[in-house]
């Protein structure tokens, strides 16, 4: 039997670090035994979904170094690898049709509305929100001829009532044991004809030859659905295998609230990718011989699944950017050069409009634009509380444009731009009744540490939301 595993990240928004991590352990597994490693699109929302995401995925992948043998765009003998493609080759909706015809699946016509009555019902009677099963009995052929008539429908897995569903994951000492009673008649069919991801992945798993399936432990409840499918279907069942999911230092789920999430973000900082697989190695699989410094080679030769870490493992930006520094200064002084001219550029190219009005020498820049180039500045006690305002004046409406701006780069895809961060810092002003004059110049300062600037929202653009909210917080302190 040849090894086949994969991964198969949904492309909604930025390239997710989890990703990477999931990624790793599954290359290295698959390398180890001699065999294949996949990438897989998952992409049947079609609502969240988009090719942007997808592309910075294949690309987020190659620059770490996790190149997939089979692919969207590397291709492979059990493509296409992207299922809205498969969606649109009909792969999917004669294993939904082979369920309900063996009585595993039934149409459901609740709407919407029912849906959400029935939701209300269950959180004002305290009970668990699920789907009631009121159409589990429902006549095939009577289904099928309201079906035909247009009317829209769902086709749903009929889940047992009774029994628990007990599965022995190999990186865990006891069995994960559930009752069936509680797991949701899943819907395997949206009305518009595409599939849920449940069946999906079981589908494209099978049809894939995936022997394997490392994934997060988030997917363990979905689990007992996965197992049913495939066993209706008469697929054998891949190993599924659960790993710890990435924390923040609460131990929540990794979240860009606490954490760079973004691959992209890494890549655009300067990590190098051998520092970052590294560091993500480290989270999952410990070197036998207690080393931390490993390279993607040897931890494939090191590599043993039971090794991996399921407690979930904490993501030490700290000790990142330690990783980073050494692998950094073993490079090459060419390697060296290049990174630093890179990151150079990178700033330059951005901030030379914005300076050009303002310079007579070239080396006017130098001196002019190092708050943009600064790790921090050193505002002046006296240039942070401008005339007309105290110091607990200025301390309060630093403090209210962080926490606004901290809550704003928290959402789902932020805007880091100067006409969004102006829309946001005018809407606070007049929600808390401010003159613009004071709160700018409290800002700037906070900002760059100088009175004068480049305009102040093309200069938080530049700055970056890690940096602008880092810097509020110094001016504050400096306020107290
Ligand atoms: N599409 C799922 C995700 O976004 C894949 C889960 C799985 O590996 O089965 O993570």
């Amino acid at each position: 039997m040849t090894v086949r595993v994969r991964i198969a990240p949904s492309p909604t928004g930025d390239p997710h670090v989890g990703t990477a991590y999931i990624g790793l352990i599954n290359y290295c597994f698959a390398k180890k035994l001699g065999g294949k490693f996949v990438l897989r699109i998952e992409d049947t929302d079609q609502t969240r979904c988009t090719e942007a995401s997808a592309q910075a995925i294949y690309g987020s992948l190659k620059w770490l170094g996790l190149n997939y043998d089979e692919g969207p765009d590397v291709g492979g003998d059990y493509g296409p690898y992207v299922q809205s493609e498969r969606v649109k080759l009909g792969m999917y909706g004669q294993y939904a049709e082979q369920l309900v015809e063996q009585g595993d699946a039934y149409y459901c016509f609740c709407t919407a509305r029912e849906l959400e009555a029935m939701k209300a019902r269950q959180r004002a009677a305290g009970e668990p929100i699920m789907y009631d099963r009121r159409h589990r009995g429902i006549d095939l052929q009577e289904a099928r001829a309201r079906a035909s008539a247009g009317e829209p429908f769902v086709i749903r897995l009929k889940v047992p009532l009774e029994g628990e569903h007990v599965y022995k994951d190999r990186l865990r000492k006891s069995p994960v044991v559930k009752a069936w009673k509680d797991i949701d008649d899943q819907v395997l069919m949206k009305s518009d004809g595409w599939p849920t991801y449940h069946l999906a992945a079981v589908v494209d798993d099978h049809l894939m030859a995936i022997t394997h399936v490392i994934r997060a432990e988030e997917w363990l409840n979905s689990l007992p659905k996965h197992t049913l499918i495939n066993q209706k279907l008469g697929f054998t069942a891949p190993e599924y295998i659960h790993v710890g999911l990435l924390r923040n230092a609460d131990k929540s789920k990794i979240s860009k609230r606490k954490n760079p999430t973004n691959l992209l973000w890494y890549r655009a900082q300067g990590y190098l990718p051998e520092a970052l697989l590294n560091f993500l190695a480290t989270l999952g699989h410990s070197h036998p011989d207690g080393r931390e410094r490993f390279s993607l080679d040897e931890l494939i030769a090191i590599f043993d699944i039971e090794r991996i870490n399921v407690a979930g493992p904490v993501f030490d930006l700290g000790k990142l950017k330690h990783l980073q520094g050494q692998w950094f200064r073993d490079l090459s002084t060419e390697r060296i050069a290049q990174e630093v001219h890179t990151a150079i550029d990178a700033r330059f190219t951005a901030l030379l409009p914005l300076f050009r009005e303002r310079m007579s020498f070239g080396a006017d820049f130098i001196w002019q634009a190092e708050p943009f180039y600064a790790e921090s500045v050193t505002p002046h006690l006296d240039d942070l509380v401008p005339k007309g305002w105290d110091k607990e004046q200025s301390r309060a409406g630093l403090e209210a444009t962080q926490a606004m701006l901290k809550a704003y780069a928290a959402t789902e895809t932020p805007l880091w731009d100067a006409a969004t961060l102006e829309k946001l810092v005018r809407d606070l002003l007049e929600a808390k009744q401010w003159q613009g004059k004071q709160l700018f110049m409290s800002l700037r300062v906070a900002l760059t540490g100088k009175r004068e600037s480049p305009p102040l929202f093309d200069t938080m653009a530049n700055l970056g939301a890690m940096r602008c909210l880092e810097r509020l917080g110094l001016a504050q302190q400096k306020l107290k």
